[in-house]
């Protein structure tokens, strides 16, 4: 399956969020066979970004969206987790600070894109100024109706100048949502996780759709694509994020640089009468 273009939204396509089946995976994928696929992608992901910092020309941008209890946590530490943090940056977005909310939505965004050569994680993102904020009419409709196309020109900005963006929509279910938050009640480890937020943003769940589904049709670019996935199943929604990365930067066509220097060169005037030297040493 070519899950880039399986679960890819096509530019001006508005996916029906009500009928995609949460719970998909291939019928003869077994868990088993995924788990040591994804170890495969994530040895592969770890070389490519290997080349990616070395050739420190263009940079990666992913973006997770999902409602509460989607999986953007989980997601971040076994896709990304593997990577080399010294070439990664996550990023999560809360609700925005005094300094933040004194500027324009995308400002705290921006400061934090991949410079080159990097990865970079959106947790939340700058579409939460299209998603919390329109659903709880934090501003003016005019307002938010507008980002949608200030959120295009900014990705093309990114795009243009050698980031290759990735964004993701985790897709539950309403009664994945409920098991996943009885979890965070009744598991001891994972109390500290359940809020009142959660709870209260449920009822809104309709509108968010509504909000998701508007902002797939305006901002999935061919620079810039969404995708919806399938994310009941962590593992399959692990595999499909893991696939859809490591080909997008199969497609980079990344490569080491040359070397800045004459290796040749330093090879005579250095290395061998570094060498000579420690045979005379020992
Ligand atoms: P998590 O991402 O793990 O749910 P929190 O529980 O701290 O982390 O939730 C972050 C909250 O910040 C979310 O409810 C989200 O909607 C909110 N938020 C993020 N960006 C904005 C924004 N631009 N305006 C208002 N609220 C925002």
């Amino acid at each position: 399956m070519d899950y880039y273009e399986e679960f890819r939204v096509q530019p001006g396509v508005r996916p029906d969020l009500d009928v995609v089946n949460a719970n998909f995976k291939p019928e003869d994928l077994r868990k088993k066979k995924a788990k040591s696929r994804l170890e495969e992608l994530l040895l592969r992901m770890q070389e490519l970004q290997n080349i990616l910092y070395a050739e420190n020309r263009r940079s990666m941008l992913v973006v997770l969206q999902g409602r509460d209890a989607a999986g953007k946590d989980g997601t971040i530490r076994h896709v990304f987790g593997p990577l080399n943090p010294q070439g990664v940056r996550v990023r999560s977005f809360k609700v925005p600070s005094k300094l933040e909310a004194s500027h324009d939505f995308l400002w705290r965004c921006h400061q934090a894109t991949p410079a080159r050569g990097e990865i970079a994680v959106f947790n939340r993102s700058h579409y939460e100024d299209v998603l919390v904020v329109r659903v709880h009419q934090l501003v003016e409709e005019w307002v938010w109706r507008r980002r949608y196309e200030h959120i295009n020109n900014f990705e093309k900005l990114l795009a243009d100048s050698g980031t290759t963006i990735l964004k993701f929509y985790l897709h539950i279910d309403r009664e994945e949502q409920l098991q996943r938050f009885r979890d965070r009640l009744m598991i001891p480890e994972k109390n500290w996780k359940i809020s009142d937020a959660d709870y209260s943003e449920r009822p809104y769940w309709d509108e968010y759709t509504e909000a998701f589904q508007d902002l797939f049709e305006k901002c999935s670019t061919e620079d810039a694509p969404w995708f919806v996935i399938p994310a009941n199943r962590k593992w399959f929604r692990n595999l499909v994020i893991a696939e859809i990365v490591v080909q997008a930067m199969e497609k980079m066509q990344l490569s080491y640089p040359a070397p800045s220097v004459d290796l040749e060169e330093i090879r005579k005037k250095y290395h061998e009468a570094a060498r000579v030297e420690e045979t005379q040493r020992s």
